[in-house]
């Protein structure tokens, strides 16, 4: 039953620009097209991955700060 998240058993392939079935090894996953270690997220969505958390703001009255980056 695939119930799960689209990332569930799918990972990216830097070789196949892509997210692809993967064979789970002791330290890396492995795509199952091209043989090459795959990723949780592309960097795109890595990226986006990044911004999406620190867009969520601590619940408390947290003062906001300025901060430049980027
Ligand atoms: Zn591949």
């Amino acid at each position: 039953m695939e119930l799960g998240d689209f990332y569930d058993d799918r990972k990216f392939c830097p070789t196949c620009e892509g997210y692809v079935p993967y064979l789970i090894s002791m330290e890396h996953s492995y795509c199952v097209a091209c043989g090459d270690i795959v990723r949780l997220f592309s960097d795109e969505d890595w990226t986006h991955f990044n911004e999406s958390l620190k867009q969520r703001r601590p619940k408390g009255g947290r003062p906001r700060k300025d901060k430049e980056s980027a």
